[in-house]
């Protein structure tokens, strides 16, 4: 049984002061909305942590590209949520970053696709995280708007 906050909570500031060390000038505001009445769950811990990083990973890098844009007056963040569901757990990572256009909604899960430049992604993230949740008999999904931006679903059966 894993404590899928703490977990959480791991992966993000991994992710965050990773970025950060690659990159001086990456900022983001993160915030973490973590339920403290959710139950633990039985998962394999370093899978659903590589889902996690991922996703935030994601997440922070789309709000990064944003702010490079140098849009007057954007905040770029991300929040990451938990909340325990009637069956369940549910992690989601929200982003305000350039959103994804409906065209590619379904190509991102694809093994190799990535809008990325050669180096900065490998294209393998999402369809390793997709594989992972469907594993855990988990169920995945994204929310996403142009301009707006992201957001990542997982659901975790208890
Ligand atoms: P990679 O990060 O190596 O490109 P992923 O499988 O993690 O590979 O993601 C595939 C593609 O999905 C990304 O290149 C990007 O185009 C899109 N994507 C994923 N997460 C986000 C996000 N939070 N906001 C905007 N686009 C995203
Ligand atoms: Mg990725």
């Amino acid at each position: 049984p894993t404590d899928l906050n703490s977990l959480t909570d791991e992966f993000v500031r991994l992710s965050f002061h990773g970025l950060r060390a690659k990159d001086k000038s990456f900022n983001a505001d993160f915030k973490l909305e973590l339920d403290p009445n959710l139950p633990k769950v039985n998962v394999v811990a370093s899978d659903i942590g590589r889902v996690i990083l991922n996703l935030v990973n994601n997440a922070f890098y789309a709000v990064d590209e944003k702010a490079k844009t140098g849009i007057e007056g954007y905040k770029p963040e991300v929040v990451i949520s938990s909340n325990k569901t009637e069956n369940g757990i549910e992690i989601s990572v929200q982003d305000n970053g350039s959103g994804i256009p409906d065209s590619l909604k379904e190509k991102i899960f694809q093994p190799f696709f990535t809008t990325k430049p050669t180096g900065s992604g490998t294209g393998l993230g999402l369809s390793l995280s997709y594989d992972i949740v469907k594993a855990h008999g988990g169920e995945f999904r994204v929310e996403s708007k142009e301009e707006e931006g992201t957001t990542f679903l997982i659901h975790l059966p208890a």
